[in-house]
C-alpha cells in the first residue's frame, strides 16, 4: 500500500506531482549495484556511479517515493562542516580537517552548479549562516570554533558588531552571533526531485514504493522487498535513520526528531523587520532552532531534538506531532513577537540518524567487500550527502582514490550503549537539556541536576564552548 506521501512537507507538497512515481519492483532483478533509499545520499551515489562508470546498472530502492524520507523534509540549510573543524581535527589532525571542512564548503557551491546545469529549481540561495545566541547562557557558544579557525589562520566566522545579529535576523531576541558566508538555503524536496530526474535520465533504474524487508549477507547480496527480489553484485546502504534496524548499524545512530512549521506568506512584514531572505539563523541550543525564509516569503522554522525512537523504531509520531508542532510555534513566536499573529500553515516531522561525534559514518559493512554503508548525517546533511555520495561510489565501485580513503571512511562505528540503556539514557538526558534550555530563554536559573545531566549530550552540529 503506498503511504501518503503528501503529509510529510510543505515542500514535497510544493514539487508534488512534478513526475509520475516509478513502479514498485515486482518479481526477481539484477543488478550491478543496489542502493538501499533514494535520499540525497542514495541518489548523489548513484550519479556519481555513473559519471564514472556509466555502463553499471545501478538500482535504487525506495520505501517512500524519492525524496520521502528526510531529504524531502528539511530545513533546506546548506551548510559547511566548518562547525566540526574541532572534532575533526581531533580525529584527522589539523590540515586533513581544513581540507574536509574546504571540500564540505565547496559541496555548496556544487549543489548550486549542478541546479544551474540541470535546470533544477530548487530556489538556490547563498546568503550565509547567522549562528547566534538568544540566552545569555548561549553567549560566546561559537568561541572555540571561531577561535580554532583564527589559530590555524582561517578568517571562517566573522563576529559580528553588537545589534548586528538582531539587525540580520529581524529580531531583538538575537543577543549575539557570528556569521559565516560559505551557507546556503534551498528548497530540499525540489533539489531531491531534480537529482531524482537526471539519475533516471543517466539510466539509473529506481523502484519506488519498494521497502527492502531483509537483505542476505551473501554475494551477491539478494535484497528481499514486498513483492520481489533484487540480486546485486554490491549494496549501498544510504538509508538514513531506517539504518538502525540493520543489525550491525543498529547501535551506531540514535533516532532523534527534528520538527517543522511554515507560515503564511509575509513577505512585506519579514522585509519591514528587516531579516533577509537568504540567510540561515540558528540559536546555540542543543535541541538547536533552525530557521530561514521561503521563496514566498514564509516562516520555515525548526527544532531538533525533541523525540527519540526506542531501539531506532520510526513510527507515525516521526512524520508528523502536534504538540511537537505546537512546542515549535511557540518558539517561533518567542522570536519574533511582532509576527506573533502570522498563521502557521504546514507542520511535520522527520527522523535524524545522530552519531556520537554528529560526524557520518561510512564503510564497509563489518569488512564485508560488497556491502558498504552512508549514515549519521546528524542532522546536516544537505551539503555533506554530495562528498557521501563521492565516497559510497569509491567505494561501491571498489576505486583507490581519494574518495575511497576519505579519513571520513570507515573509522568504524564508536557505539551508543545497548537498548534499554540508549532510550532511557537519552531520554534522561533529553529531558534535562529541555528544561534547561527553555529556563535560559527565559531568563530563569535552570535547576543544578538539568545543568549537570545536559552535559551528557552527545555533541550537537557545532562543537560549542
Ligand atoms: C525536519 C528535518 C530538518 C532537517 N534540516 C536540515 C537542514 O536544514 N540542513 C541539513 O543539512 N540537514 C537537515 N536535516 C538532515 C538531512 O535532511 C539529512 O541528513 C539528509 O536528508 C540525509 O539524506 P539521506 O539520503 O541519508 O536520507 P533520506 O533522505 O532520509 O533517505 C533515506 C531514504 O531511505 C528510505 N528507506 C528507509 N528504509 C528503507 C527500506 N527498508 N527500504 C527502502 N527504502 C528505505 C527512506 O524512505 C528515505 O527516503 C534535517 C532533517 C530533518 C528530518
Amino acid at each position: 500500500m503506498a503511504k501518503d506521501f503528501k503529509r510529510h512537507s510543505f515542500w514535497l507538497q510544493q514539487v508534488h506531482g512534478d513526475a509520475p512515481d516509478q513502479p514498485a519492483l515486482e518479481g526477481f532483478a539484477k543488478a550491478d549495484i543496489a542502493i538501499l533509499g533514494a535520499g540525497y545520499v542514495g541518489l548523489w551515489t548513484a550519479l556519481r556511479i555513473k559519471e564514472q562508470d556509466p555502463a553499471c546498472d545501478v538500482v535504487v530502492l525506495e520505501q517512500d517515493i524519492c525524496g520521502g524520507g528526510a531529504s524531502g523534509r528539511n530545513g533546506g540549510f546548506v551548510l559547511a562542516w566548518w562547525p566540526k573543524l574541532a572534532s575533526l581535527a581531533k580525529l584527522f589532525g589539523p590540515e586533513e580537517a581544513i581540507r574536509i571542512c574546504r571540500s564540505s564548503e565547496q559541496a555548496i557551491a556544487e549543489i548550486g552548479e549542478f541546479c544551474r546545469a540541470h535546470n533544477i529549481d530548487a530556489d538556490f540561495r547563498c546568503g550565509g549562516w547567522l549562528w547566534t545566541a538568544t540566552s545569555s547562557a548561549q553567549m560566546g557558544a561559537w568561541e572555540s570554533v571561531v577561535h580554532i579557525c583564527e589559530k590555524m589562520g582561517l578568517q571562517v566566522f566573522r563576529r559580528l558588531d553588537p545589534g548586528e545579529a538582531a539587525q540580520r535576523a529581524g529580531s531583538a531576541a538575537h543577543r549575539a552571533g557570528v556569521f559565516e558566508a560559505s551557507a546556503a538555503i534551498v528548497q530540499p524536496a525540489a533539489l531531491v526531485r531534480g537529482l531524482r530526474r537526471v539519475a533516471l535520465d543517466r539510466g539509473v533504474r529506481i523502484y519506488e514504493h519498494t521497502r527492502v524487508q531483509n537483505f542476505s549477507r551473501s554475494a551477491p547480496v539478494v535484497l528481499r522487498t514486498g513483492r520481489g527480489s533484487l540480486a546485486a553484485e554490491k549494496l549501498v546502504i544510504a538509508n538514513n535513520a531506517w539504518a538502525a534496524s540493520i543489525r550491525e548499524l543498529h547501535r551506531a545512530i540514535a533516532v532523534i526528531s527534528s520538527d517543522m512549521v511554515v507560515t503564511a506568506p509575509i513577505p512585506d512584514r519579514l522585509e519591514r523587520i528587516g531579516w533577509h531572505r537568504d540567510l540561515s539563523i540558528t540559536d546555540s541550543q542543543t535541541m538547536v532552532d533552525y530557521y530561514r525564509v521561503t521563496r514566498d516569503g514564509r516562516i520555515a522554522f525548526g527544532k531538533g531534538g525533541w523525540t527519540i525512537a526506542y531501539s531506532g523504531r520510526i513510527g507515525s509520531n516521526f512524520d508528523r506531532h502536534a504538540r511537537r508542532a505546537s512546542e515549535v510555534t511557540a518558539d517561533l513566536r518567542r522570536y519574533y513577537p511582532v509576527l506573533a499573529d502570522a498563521p502557521v500553515t504546514h507542520d511535520w516531522s522527520g527522523p535524524i540518524d545522530r552519531t556520537p561525534d554528529s560526524l557520518p559514518r561510512l564503510g564497509r559493512l563489518y569488512g564485508r567487500p560488497n556491502i558498504v554503508y552512508g549514515i549519521g548525517w546528524s542532522g546536516n546533511g544537505v551539503g555533506p550527502s554530495v562528498i557521501g555520495g563521492r565516497i559510497l561510489a569509491s567505494l561501491a565501485l571498489d576505486r583507490n582514490d581519494e574518495w575511497s580513503n576519505h579519513p571520513l571512511a570507515g573509522r568504524g562505528l564508536n557505539n551508543f550503549p545497548p537498548e534499554p540503556i540508549r532510550y532511557i539514557g537519552a531520554h534522561i538526558v533529553r529531558t534535562a537539556v529541555a528544561a534547561k534550555e527553555r529556563a535560559e530563554i527565559d531568563g530563569r536559573k535552570p535547576s543544578w541536576l538539568a545543568v549537570q545531566l545536559a552535559r551528557l549530550a552527545p555533541a550537537g552540529l557545532e562543537d560549542k564552548s
